[in-house]
């Protein structure tokens, strides 16, 4: 395709229109629909009768994935005795320990997405680490800062309600729990609610079906990086093209008698380059090179000048160059934006290249061609996807909007019934900008009753991002769409967070401080920050395929209030440099601290 904008912006409405349908945004009730709840199950720990518990500790921390270790070592560090983590999973590991399919690996590099190599001296195995691998390390964390002995497993948090009397949180769970703790740290997760489409006649299939993020290996034999043995006579229909989607869909392709991949939006699929780490580069590492190399990434994604490209991957070259176009001195804004354009579009053309290089078959390429800006979806990298379209037993199936409906037989597109024996949904999860509240999938009740959910309804309101007005002693790990700043690598955030975290107790305790508040006018502050930096992006995000970035094609019902601390992604550096500034100055600026001994 030539650069023609007028003709470029006509095809990319025209491929969005085809996917804005009414429906395309219904999802499965699966905490309330019963006919569904068995899509939540964890297929991977048996679960086990206990007795409640009832008792008090220092701290609860709901969620034990990435940012609730996190938030455990550094509390670990700062002195508190009992942390109990509490996690609906059968242990520790979150998204890590949710998302077994095969062939599931981290899409930022894994020597900074996984956190605290150098303090337990580990190097990942590969540029990428495989999912088994970034959950035994997250093991390793939870063991070295002994995270699991007073921890809560397949165990949901039903309730947490802040009692002034005693000031204490009262924490309750599925299990008949009752928890009082001073501190209350919400690690919930950014992408932890399954998200399953609406599809007529789902509950009809008279096969067997899962969700990506549970991965059903007593059905499909095998396990990660092992043939899927029991596929081998069965046909398998994975629905959805997504990150899980495209990492699953080359190990099911090679153990499956055949795979049909239901498509409604293609992905940019970008080349990953994975390969094992180089021992010469381990060896060359030198103390501080975790952070400088977080730090490194972060400059580029916010269009910083750096000596050198530390990490040189696709979101690199082409992520952090689509964000920030060069400006040329004397440009005009309108100048600017069609560079802009057109920078995107040359990206976007290399991507539909290497479709057509790596897809023997022109029709099956044409369908797996991206059409739309490159930051209307997650991109994604992968080195075995498109070619996993050339074997004899895959099938692409292109329905943009979506699977009509499920029959006992299997999925149905276009009125043709395909005829499957499972059905596997990697349809993703709900966006990370969906409320905190809801995330948490708990009620939690601050002073005078009232909850989250009542004091959020029009949007967020904090201080940091991380402490919010009437909910004393809690800590929210900053993240989307809470008035914190927006990370690629999400573990460069969860870092910060958990050491914001661990040192303000420490400072706390060190200064007698028993409960603290968010002062009125300091959430104002911060939340006008965040408002006034809030920058509307609809016009270009409405034009792009509807997807979790766009809001579904609804860009402009984004709330200000839900932004970040500074334009966009938000400034990262700014940000941590702000949470330096008040660690530092020690007197506890925006906040209501008393020293009150509680009632016996
Ligand atoms: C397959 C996949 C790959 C990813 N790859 C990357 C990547 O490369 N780079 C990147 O930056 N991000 C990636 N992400 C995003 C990823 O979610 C984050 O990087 C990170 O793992 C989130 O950690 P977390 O601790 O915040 O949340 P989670 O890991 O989601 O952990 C939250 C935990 O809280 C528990 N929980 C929530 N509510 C309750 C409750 N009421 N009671 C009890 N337990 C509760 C959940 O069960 C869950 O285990 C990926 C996500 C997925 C799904």
């Amino acid at each position: 395709m030539s650069y023609d904008p007028a003709a470029v912006r006509a095809k990319y409405l025209r491929e969005r229109d085809k996917r804005l349908v009414p429906g395309r945004t219904d999802i499965l009730d699966l905490r309330h629909d019963e006919r569904f709840a068995r899509y939540r199950a964890d297929p991977f720990t048996p679960y086990r009768r206990r007795d409640p518990v009832s008792d008090e500790v220092d701290v609860v921390i709901v969620g034990a994935g990435i940012a609730g270790l996190l938030a455990g070592a550094e509390l670990r560090k700062a002195g508190l005795r009992r942390i109990r983590l509490v996690d609906a999973a059968g242990g520790v590991g979150g998204t890590w320990y949710w998302n077994r399919y095969p062939g599931v690996m981290c899409d930022v590099e894994s020597y900074m997405y996984l956190p605290m190599l150098e303090e337990l001296g580990y190097v990942p195995r590969h540029r990428y680490a495989f999912g088994e691998e970034i959950l035994r390390h997250l093991e390793e964390i939870a063991a070295r800062f002994d995270l699991v002995s007073d921890s809560l497993f397949h165990t949901e948090v039903t309730r947490a309600r802040w009692d002034d009397t005693s000031a204490r949180w009262r924490v309750e769970t599925d299990r008949g729990d009752r928890i009082s703790c001073r501190w209350y740290v919400l690690a919930v997760g950014i992408l932890n609610l399954l998200k399953l489409p609406a599809i007529p006649g789902m509950d009809e299939f008279a096969g067997h079906s899962f969700h990506s993020a549970r991965w059903d290996y007593a059905y499909t034999g095998g396990g990660p990086g092992e043939p899927l043995d029991r596929l081998a006579d069965k046909t398998v229909a994975l629905i959805g093209t997504g990150a899980s989607g495209i990492q699953c869909l080359p190990p099911v392709a090679e153990s499956a008698r055949h795979v049909y991949v239901f498509q409604r939006t293609p992905s940019a699929v970008g080349e990953r380059g994975n390969r094992p780490t180089d021992p010469d580069f381990a060896r060359r590492l030198a103390p501080g090179w975790q952070k400088e190399r977080m730090d490194n990434f972060q400059a580029i994604m916010l269009g910083r000048p750096v000596d050198a490209d530390l990490v040189d991957d696709g979101w690199t070259r082409h992520y952090a160059a689509v964000h920030h176009p060069p400006r040329k001195e004397g440009m005009s804004l309108a100048e600017y934006m069609r560079a802009a354009e057109e920078l995107d579009f040359s990206i976007m053309e290399e991507h539909r290249r290497r479709v057509e290089q790596l897809v023997s078959d022109s029709s099956k390429a044409e369908i797996l061609k991206p059409y739309y800006r490159y930051l209307c979806k997650r991109p994604c990298f992968h080195d075995e996807y498109l070619l996993a379209f050339n074997r004899p037993n895959v099938t692409l199936v292109d329905c943009p909007s979506g699977v009509e409906r499920i029959t006992a037989r299997g999925p149905v597109v276009a009125g043709r019934q395909y005829e499957v024996d499972l059905i596997v949904y990697c349809t993703g999860f709900e966006p990370e900008l969906t409320p905190l509240y809801r995330r948490a999938g708990h009620d939690i009740v601050g002073r005078g009753g009232v909850s989250l959910a009542t004091k959020w309804a029009d949007g967020a309101a904090t201080l940091f991002g991380m402490m919010t007005r009437g909910f004393p002693n809690m800590f929210v790990m900053p993240a989307p769409g809470q008035q914190a700043v927006v990370t690629v690598n999400y573990t460069q955030l969860a870092v910060l967070g958990a050491e914001f975290i661990g040192r303000a107790v420490r400072l706390m305790e060190d200064n007698g401080v028993e409960v603290f508040d968010v002062s009125p006018e300091a959430e104002e502050a911060w939340t006008a920050k965040v408002v006034d930096s809030f920058v509307d992006s609809s016009a270009v995000m409405s034009a792009c395929t509807p997807s979790r970035i766009n809001n579904e094609g609804h860009p402009e019902l984004l709330n200000p209030r839900n932004g970040n601390y500074g334009r966009g992604f938000g400034d990262w550096f700014a940000y941590r440099e702000r949470l330096e500034a008040w660690l530092r100055d020690g007197s506890f600026d925006g906040l209501e601290v008393s020293a009150r001994t509680p009632a016996p």
